[in-house]
């Protein structure tokens, strides 16, 4: 292609220039003109289509030798010159890329795998048990029944028929891995995937176990207890180490997480380490205050009521909350609203005495409640309130 720039040019760099010099070259351009950082750029897609072109020619040793020697034409032959049948196969993308774009493997359709995969940890497994509002507060010991996947006993986690063994995979060769070639807009990439008909394990079963059939594990009901420290809040979980799935290749089972699904309270509301509930007490008391029972997950705690308490008055109880996760000794507050209830159903006897009481303490009272009596002998009239809600 005669229009074809030439790849030490486009890299900006001199034709002895190092392999370091010329992988910085490129980091810094990709960086510049990936697509990720330019969305819907035609010519910054072209310009990095360009630039890992002439990367992938000048970083492989081979390569840049037939180009020195033949320019452009040394790769005609190979997939017609141009960008879209260029064969990247020679590139190592993760090297350049590992550090630079976090999901370019996914951007070339694939991920990239690193040979045969060594110990891997098992799955994480998750589940929830209920527990009520008192255990949350205070810790809880539960038991709970779990299906327990566990290594075969009678093929050893082979999953092979005892006296038969596992043959080498013929897709990957055992290698677990297949090559899959794809185009992308930088060209042919061919990217290393897991081989599914082995799913990576580079062996066939023909005689499965009939134990596990064929999968190497059974699974077994096990009863575990968990201990929930005091002061777990709702959607919380804890961590059982090593009881999650079984790991691969010889590595270590994931680990189980228990969420705690904490029961409402019929009285108490609880806000990280604190408590609110309401205490309805009389219009006698609120005048004329005196000791009332606050029931609190410590038990009833004695409070006295200053004389004249206003109905909705909040009152804190220090350290008769929630106990803190990280040191149970320290407890948040119970935030107890004291809220005056007005008398309902009263009989005659009551409403004369009530009568009297109004009188004595406003003067005459219009029963009918058409505006006529005197304003009450408050600071604030009912005026005052509206208007500045
Ligand atoms: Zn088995
Ligand atoms: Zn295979």
């Amino acid at each position: 292609m005669a229009d074809k720039r030439d790849y030490y040019e486009v890299l900006g760099v001199q034709r002895g220039a190092s392999d370091s010099e010329i992988k910085k070259a490129y980091r810094k351009l990709a960086k510049k003109y990936h697509p990720d950082s330019n969305p819907g750029d035609k010519e910054a897609e072209a310009k990095f289509k360009e630039a890992s072109e002439a990367y992938a020619v000048l970083s492989d040793s081979d390569k840049r030798q037939k180009y020195d020697q033949f320019g452009h034409a040394a790769f005609d032959g190979a997939g017609g010159g141009g960008a879209g049948g260029f064969d990247f196969s020679g590139m190592d993308m993760g090297d350049i890329f590992g550090d630079l774009f976090g999901n370019f493997g996914d951007f070339f359709g694939g991920g990239r795998s690193s040979g045969r995969r060594g110990p891997m940890k098992g799955a994480n497994l998750h589940t929830s048990v209920r527990i009520t509002f008192e255990e949350a507060c205070f810790g809880a010991k539960k038991e709970l029944e779990l299906n327990v996947k566990e290594e075969c006993e009678n093929c050893k986690g082979t999953g092979a028929k005892p006296g038969t063994t596992p043959e080498i995979c013929p897709t990957c060769k055992g290698s677990g891995q297949r090559v899959v070639t794809q185009q992308s807009f930088l060209g042919v990439v061919r990217n290393v995937q897991t081989c599914p008909d082995c799913h990576g394990t580079g062996k066939i079963i023909k005689d499965k176990c009939p134990d596990c059939r064929g999968t190497g594990y059974v699974t077994r009901k096990k009863k575990i207890e968990i201990s929930f420290p005091a002061g777990i809040d709702n959607g919380q979980s804890i961590r059982v180490r090593e009881m999650g799935e079984p790991g691969e290749n010889g590595g270590p089972r994931g680990d189980l997480l228990v969420e705690a699904v904490v029961s409402r309270h019929p009285d108490f509301q609880r806000e990280g380490r604190d408590i609110y509930s309401v205490l309805p007490i009389s219009y006698a008391r609120a005048a004329l205050g005196g000791d009332v029972r606050v029931p609190t997950i410590h038990g009833d705690v004695i409070y006295t009521v200053a004389p004249g308490t206003q109905t909705n008055v909040r009152v804190r109880l220090r350290g008769k909350g929630v106990p803190s996760l990280k040191n149970p000794s320290i407890c948040g507050d119970h935030i107890v609203t004291l809220t005056v209830q007005v008398p309902t159903k009263l009989n005659s006897e009551q409403k004369e005495l009530l009568l009297q009481f109004e009188e004595a303490l406003n003067g005459p009272f219009d029963k009918d409640g058409a505006g006529k009596e005197k304003a009450p002998k408050k600071k604030k009239g009912l005026k005052d309130i509206f208007e500045k809600k």
